[in-house]
């Protein structure tokens, strides 16, 4: 359901002193099928990081993965008096290549889809991610009630995806730590797994976030460039876990 994402949203400190996360059963990684390297789908660039880079960078020592984005993200400031939608887009995407870089993906294993932003076509997507996806393979994407709407695009055309190939999918929230509260009723919270990140997972992580300069930064003074990405959104993703939804 897309739902408005307005104002501060829920404090990460509510969020760290609910005793659930501890709870969650721990994602296994060393699962056989982990010779091949998962399929990472952002909507916008920086979601990957968001919500599963210290995944991927723990990875990296393993199978590695791969990186589709969606779309170039250009809408993040539509009122911009410093940078035109053409330029946001290709600013974004340079910053995904940088901050998956640090996260030890080479330029190689990153697709850039050109989806609009805003208008995914889910039909075009699904049929995109059938032709990579295979029996076992994760599918690693944002959650289909993540709230904002294409990032529940995405998730739908994933879903679809692994329905027909038979691929895993593992759904991520972003905004949900946003709109949600602890114990939200409609988050499958009963499907979720932990994924405990390394010391140096965490450090990688942080450093990716911090290559987002569009969105971590104020692209001007103007109201219409503030950060995408302030202080308190960035918290959500400093935890010392990361969380998927299983099927
Ligand atoms: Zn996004």
């Amino acid at each position: 359901m897309v739902r408005p994402i307005a104002g501060a949203g829920t404090d990460e400190t509510i969020w760290r002193t609910w005793p659930a996360p501890a709870a969650w059963p721990a994602l296994a990684l060393d699962d056989p099928v982990r010779s091949t390297p998962p399929l990472v789908v952002a909507p916008h660039p920086d979601d990957e990081v968001l919500g599963v880079g210290g995944l991927v960078a723990m990875l990296a020592e393993g199978p590695g993965a791969e990186i589709a984005v969606v779309t170039d993200g250009e809408a993040s400031h539509p009122g911009s008096t410093v940078h035109s939608r053409a330029e946001l887009a290709a600013i974004r995407r340079a910053e995904t290549v940088t901050a998956c870089g640090l996260l030890g993906v080479a330029p190689a294993a990153i697709e850039h889809l050109g989806h609009p932003d805003g208008g995914v076509d889910e039909a075009a997507l699904t049929d995109a991610l059938t032709a990579r996806l295979a029996p076992g393979r994760w599918c690693v994407t944002t959650w289909r009630g993540d709230g904002h709407p294409d990032h529940e695009a995405v998730g739908r055309a994933a879903a679809a995806a692994c329905r027909r190939t038979g691929a895993m999918l593992l759904e991520f929230p972003v905004w949900t730590w946003h709109w949600a509260e602890p114990d939200e009723p409609d988050v499958p919270w009963h499907r979720a797994r932990r994924i405990d990140l390394t010391g140096a997972a965490r450090a990688a992580k942080r450093d990716a976030i911090d290559a987002f300069h569009s969105q971590v930064r104020p692209l001007g003074p103007d109201p219409a460039d503030a950060a995408i990405l302030p202080p308190h959104v960035l918290a959500r993703f400093a935890r010392p876990y990361e969380t998927v939804f299983v099927p």
